[in-house]
């Protein structure tokens, strides 16, 4: 690169941003081209047959699977099953007790390992499908998630993810999500919800509430102090990718992933299994959008989303009124490497402003 080149090269945002959250963990904002320390994803081809002779999910092959956990609807051909994996990661006791030596602390691998097929069609992305399967599939977790807490009280969260496409981790192309249900409340989800009513204890209001309010009605201008430029504008509505009656999809300012969008339900509700039914075909519907703006904006996106919910145990009762439940999105365009590892800090290389402008931007068919 020319020394001219150099010196007009925009160096773009570069911010260490804090998580509103969890405010022990932040990310660093580096959009110009020259800083990116991270490789990019390859763009795996998307498989998009519609059924797979030897897959172990389509329909026809039933079979092949460990036994059926239940499926929607309950009588003729199923549009969605939930099965025992296969090569579970945690199950049932073992006979040996916890061990404990030292330093070396273990707990048994106890707890329950689930797919769900999502879909009878082996390539259907999931903003492809139908609304009402959505709104289906997400009826299907609440109940699933409601009997897997009422079958054992060791059973302390259940946390319902999808991985799609191999750099979101994904080892089986046939659309799928899981179930982890374990004896251990996860750390992430320990962080959101203690520090979250920390912020109840002293604002007396929903940290996450407080977010959405932000993103729906805040405009203001950010100065230098010393020479009075302008640092950034924020716009109403800046970092909304989406809205329906119930929900909103937000572009996190302190996004650790380059296109992470997060959806939120508008009115405080703690517990996603408290959803009605008529508030999950709303969800429905700003989630497939958000997964059509998301697949116009970086195609065939692979990527990982995750249920954040309140723990169902007494002990978290009085977190009803400072946690809110919410989905979040994150795509995977880049490969974290040894900075991320050895720091604990996401490098994000897009500007969430710029992203959220590129992701609302984006003309949906019924909008033509
Ligand atoms: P992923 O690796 O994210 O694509 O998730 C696929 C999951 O399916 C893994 O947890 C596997 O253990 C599980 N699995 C693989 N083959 C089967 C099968 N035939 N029946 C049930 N689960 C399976
Ligand atoms: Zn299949
Ligand atoms: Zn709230």
């Amino acid at each position: 690169m020319k020394e001219q080149d150099m010196d007009n090269e925009d160096i773009g945002t570069r911010e260490l941003r804090i998580n509103p959250i969890v405010p022990t963990e932040s990310v660093l904002i580096a959009t110009a081209r020259s800083m990116r320390p991270q490789k990019a994803e390859e763009a795996a081809p998307r498989d998009t047959r519609h059924h797979v002779e030897r897959c172990p999910f389509c329909r026809g092959n039933e079979d092949k699977t460990p036994p059926e956990i239940t499926r929607a609807p309950k009588e003729g051909d199923w549009a969605i099953r939930i099965v025992e994996n296969l090569y579970p990661v945690l199950g049932d006791d073992r006979q040996n007790p916890n061990m404990i030596f030292g330093l070396q602390q273990a707990i048994n691998g106890y707890g329950r390992h689930e797919v769900i097929v999502d879909h009878s069609q082996h390539g259907i992305a999931i903003h492809e499908m139908s609304q009402s399967h959505l709104s289906l599939l997400f009826q299907t977790y609440q109940s699933r998630m409601q009997e897997l807490y009422d079958s054992d009280k060791r059973l302390k969260y259940v946390l319902v993810f999808k991985n799609f496409g191999p750099a979101a981790g994904a080892s089986m192309a046939h659309t799928h999500s899981q179930i982890i249900a374990t004896p251990v409340i996860p750390q992430n989800v320990q962080d959101e919800v203690e520090h979250s009513k920390k912020y109840y204890e002293k604002h007396h209001h929903c940290i996450f509430c407080t977010l959405v309010d932000e993103a729906l009605t805040y405009e203001a201008t950010i100065y230098d102090r010393d020479s009075g430029k302008v640092i950034r504008k924020i716009d109403v509505g800046q970092y909304v990718v989406e809205r329906g009656e119930h929900f909103i999809a937000i572009k996190p300012f302190a996004s650790r992933y380059e296109w992470e969008v997060h959806i939120l339900p508008l009115v405080h509700n703690s517990d996603f299994i408290k959803a009605t039914a008529e508030e999950l075909d709303d969800f429905a519907n700003v989630f497939k959008r958000t997964m059509q703006r998301l697949d116009a904006v970086i195609g065939g996106a692979q990527y990982n989303y995750f249920l954040h919910t309140v723990p169902l145990d007494q002990q978290y009762d009085d977190c009803q009124s400072s946690y809110h439940w919410h989905l979040e999105i994150c795509p995977r365009t880049s490969i974290p490497s040894g900075f991320e590892l050895g720091s604990g800090l996401f490098v994000n290389t897009v500007s969430p402003e710029a992203a959220a402008v590129q992701l609302s931007n984006v003309v949906l068919d019924e909008e033509v």
